[in-house]
């Protein structure tokens, strides 16, 4: 449909327009996680030193430091000592700022026809609660991009360290837990009318007017958390493989004696932790550091079910616990599976990084999404592992699962739409299945 008379240059400006500025954003934040990936696993502070050509030290003017066209401009070499600059830096940049705009264009635009380009068919992975406009939504799609960056950030650590740095996992969990209630109290109090008109949907899966088991169980399983982990500082719960760096120690010194010319396996690797043989004794630890949380959540819910059945859950309220939700739901998925894998196997099973990844996806999108998410990046691992052993790439790379998880978190943001289709085909459902 052609929005007839409307001139296009208008239509051009109003649509297009915020496309640019959100890749621009993009491309600053693609900056700051290269700074971040540079600097967190060494432990450099973030903000104070400015950038620096890291062969001589030259500090980088303001029109080198612009994303993109900075390393552009310079054409990948030091103004000064022209030692080459990674292209990685342009790559992440550019590749952020895509995301985002990409987010941006599936959010709002598919619906018109804007400057004479039909983006109809984007309306198929439109997600439903951003047909309310981004002037309703604005909180819920600022928390999507921050966890696209994050993920982006913790994808590139991960492959270069095998660990992730968590406070990586807690910057999206604290957008989400302003956002999401910011959006229901001041944005959108009324709710978000979708196109079906339905009234009280809302972005993330929240527990409904009626939720109020899951508001304290939510409550009871975060201070059940904050107890473990008191418990945990004061030594009174001990940490789960804590002995493992002195074990890696000993296993070192035995590799070097057993095999004097091998190359030595490299610490954290998987090569070498998987050898480690006290995995199931480990997860004992763990179960009781979960004993809190599960024991004061169930018991939060039982009680705030007999305190306040009569009124409804406020808006804000059911946001923040959708929230909640997707925190523990998604944290408990890893840590279950982790758990059960490790004590089937005797091997330590997926990282308790994974867990905190999982849950931050949970916070910014709610646990269906963070189900989904797992379930998707476990085929993009296996996926990833059967390609890894065609071409005979070492098992280390395979088992990062990290990168996975991000990669399916992006699936189910990009292509929920479809997965629902897929899943209803799969089931061979006569309805068309709709996941909150
Ligand atoms: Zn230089």
């Amino acid at each position: 449909m052609i929005a007839t008379g409307y001139p296009w240059h208008l239509s051009l400006m109003e649509n297009w327009v915020p496309v640019l500025f959100v890749f621009a954003f993009g491309a600053c934040v693609g900056s700051l996680i290269n700074v971040l990936v540079y600097r967190l696993p060494q432990g450099m502070p973030v903000v104070l030193p400015s950038s620096r050509c890291p062969n001589c030290e030259t500090k980088l003017t303001w029109r080198e430091n612009v994303p993109i066209l900075g390393w552009l401009s310079l054409g990948g070499r030091c103004r000064f000592c022209k030692a080459k600059i990674s292209a990685e830096y342009p790559i992440v940049e550019t590749i952020v700022a895509v995301l985002f705009a990409a987010t941006y264009v599936i959010c709002y635009l598919p619906p018109s026809l804007t400057a004479g380009i039909d983006l109809k068919f984007l309306g198929v992975i439109q997600p439903e609660w951003a047909l309310n406009g981004f002037s309703r939504t604005w909180p819920a799609f600022a928390t999507l991009l921050i966890l696209l960056g994050s993920l982006v950030a913790m994808t590139l650590v991960d492959f270069r360290t095998f660990t992730i740095p968590l406070i990586l996992t807690w910057v999206p969990v604290g957008v989400a837990l302003v956002m999401h209630p910011l959006n229901a109290m001041l944005v959108s109090p009324g709710g978000l009318r979708h196109s079906a008109g339905t009234l009280g949907d809302w972005i993330i899966a929240t527990p409904g007017p009626g939720g109020w088991w899951w508001v304290g169980a939510c409550a009871g399983a975060i201070l059940g958390l904050v107890i473990s982990n008191l418990m945990l500082a004061a030594g009174l719960i001990s940490r789960s493989f804590a002995d493992y760096d002195a074990w890696e120690q000993e296993a070192l010194v035995r590799f070097r004696q057993e095999h004097p010319d091998a190359d030595e396996p490299g610490s954290d690797t998987p090569e070498l932790w998987v050898q480690y043989p006290h995995a199931r004794r480990e997860m004992v630890r763990e179960l009781a550091f979960l004993a809190a949380p599960v024991g004061l959540g169930w018991l939060g819910g039982e009680i705030l079910l007999r305190l306040a059945d009569a009124a409804a859950v406020p808006l804000w309220l059911q946001a923040l616990t959708g929230v909640a939700m997707g925190y523990l739901i998604g944290g408990a998925i890893v840590w279950g599976v982790r758990i059960l894998g490790s004590l089937l196997f005797g091997k330590e099973a997926m990282g308790l990084g994974d867990v905190h990844v999982l849950a931050a996806i949970g916070a910014c999108l709610g646990w269906p999404d963070a189900t989904l998410a797992f379930f998707a990046a476990v085929l993009v691992g296996l996926v990833s592992a059967i390609l890894g052993a065609v071409r005979g790439a070492n098992a280390s790379r395979m088992l990062a699962f990290g990168p996975c998880l991000a990669i399916g978190a992006a699936v189910v943001l990009y292509a929920k739409p479809l997965l629902e289709g897929g899943i209803a085909a799969l089931l061979r459902s006569p309805e068309p299945i709709q996941l909150p």
